[in-house]
């Protein structure tokens, strides 16, 4: 009995064996991994889970790389980062159990794209590919120029000419063959369909992308496990290509089907910026139509203007009872303020548009207050300080002198009494 079943169609559920390739080729629909959940129920329990290492490893059997238990390819101490109460934020947004899902820690390129690298490159290799690449709004970079170090293998990266500094550096570092293309994301990744075309590399996000995103799924896994194995009522969720939001749902649909948690029902939420948000303004509008934009956001993460999973975005919050909202660039920072005054989190732009929908969302009722909320931080503050190098500053400079600082203070006093 295999445990792993193919790639299956979304749209017209033909099968495919398991390949490199990423479109029906009869309908063009997204194809999806299929497993025989037979098989992995036998070989799953929350006691092997929990005996499991601390990383997205514990869960190997929902995920479609075949490797022997206890190894893994590539990407060993990934996943497993914190679930923290967040009580002060909780008390400030007026709700009763608030957590923080904080995937900008504890991973190696501090951002939740390492759990579908990590997933992606071990797939790459077990296809025997010796270059991998990618399309990138910036953490992708990051995690897929680090992982293709560890896996030995040739990359190279593709991204819009004008990312942040801080995330073209902690691409660099590792090597890669960085490509800086003059344009928006969605110009690179059209590109790169045609250099995929061509040339014959592992494209985490275009050709392995079923694979890819399967990686998703252990954000949801490690939410509802460290809940005490329990889903949330509610989870806020930013997105970008809209990957991260349909495989959290899916985590815990999974673990409701092998029994794992009980029966119940999770709503989705969506959060983007003004700047790029196709997929809020979908569940806004109410229609199963993404029109594509064009990017204009401080949130250059998520800056997606036509994202490939827009649609099963879309039916994610939709169907799961959830909404989506936006954050305006000035309501982004207030968000990455807010969490670090309150939690003393650090995120980046992205972590603030979470925030910043969240607050929306339960502000006008549409997240209740009395119900368990997860909202997802995806990447770390440190990767892009940019935003803030106009608005914070020290608040005084002085000489060594004991004297001198008495005085600094009491005009501070005074300046925040006055
Ligand atoms: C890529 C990214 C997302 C969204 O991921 P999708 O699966 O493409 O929707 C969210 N947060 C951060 C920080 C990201 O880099
Ligand atoms: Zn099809």
């Amino acid at each position: 009995m295999e445990r792993l079943k193919g790639l299956k169609c979304r749209e017209c559920g033909r099968y495919y064996p398991s390949s490199p390739i990423h479109v029906c080729e009869f309908c063009f629909g997204p194809l999806e991994v299929d497993y025989d959940y037979e098989v992995i129920a036998s070989q799953i329990s929350r006691a092997k889970i929990e005996a499991g290492p601390p990383s997205i490893w514990r869960y190997a059997p929902l995920l479609p790389l075949n490797i022997p238990e206890g190894e893994t390819h590539v990407g060993q101490a990934v996943g497993f980062t914190p679930l923290l109460r967040a009580r002060n934020l909780a008390e400030e947004l007026g709700v009763k159990e608030l957590w923080v899902k904080n995937d900008s820690v504890c991973h190696p390129t501090w951002s939740f794209k390492d759990r579908v690298v990590a997933v992606a490159i071990g797939k790459a290799k077990e296809f025997g590919f010796d270059t991998v690449a990618c399309a990138s709004t910036g953490n992708l970079a990051n995690s897929v120029a680090a992982h293709s170090a560890e896996a030995r293998l040739k990359s190279y990266i593709f991204i819009p000419a004008d990312l942040e500094r801080g995330k073209i550096i902690t691409t660099l570092i590792y090597a890669p063959t960085l490509v800086a293309v003059e344009g928006t994301y969605d110009e690179v990744n059209r590109l790169c369909a045609e250099v995929g075309d061509k040339y014959r590399w592992a494209f985490v996000n275009i050709n392995i992308r079923p694979y890819y995103a399967e990686g998703s799924k252990t954000y949801g896994y490690e939410i509802a496990e460290q809940l005490g194995w329990r889903a949330p009522a509610h989870v806020v969720v930013p997105c970008a290509g809209g990957s991260l939001i349909t495989k959290i749902a899916k985590a815990f649909k999974e673990l409701r089907l092998l029994k794992l948690i009980p029966e119940g029902r999770t709503k989705m939420y969506a959060a983007q910026a003004l700047g790029c948000g196709p997929i809020v303004t979908m569940i806004k509008k109410d229609t199963d139509v993404l029109v594509p934009v064009r990017p204009n956001t401080i949130a250059k993460s998520l800056a997606i203007g036509n994202p490939a999973d827009g649609y099963y975005a879309y039916r994610a919050a939709k169907d799961s009872g959830g909404y989506g909202e936006h954050a305006e660039d000035e309501e982004i920072i207030e968000g990455m303020q807010l969490l670090a005054r309150t939690e003393g989190i650090f995120t980046e732009t992205a972590g603030g548009v979470t925030v910043a929908a969240a607050k929306k969302l339960i502000e006008a009722g549409r997240i209740p207050r009395d119900e368990p909320i997860v909202i997802c931080i995806t990447g770390n503050g440190l990767k892009t300080p940019d935003v803030f190098y106009d608005r914070l500053s020290v608040d005084v400079t002085i000489r060594p002198s004991l004297q001198v600082f008495d005085q600094a203070l009491a005009d501070l006093k005074s300046k925040a009494a006055g």
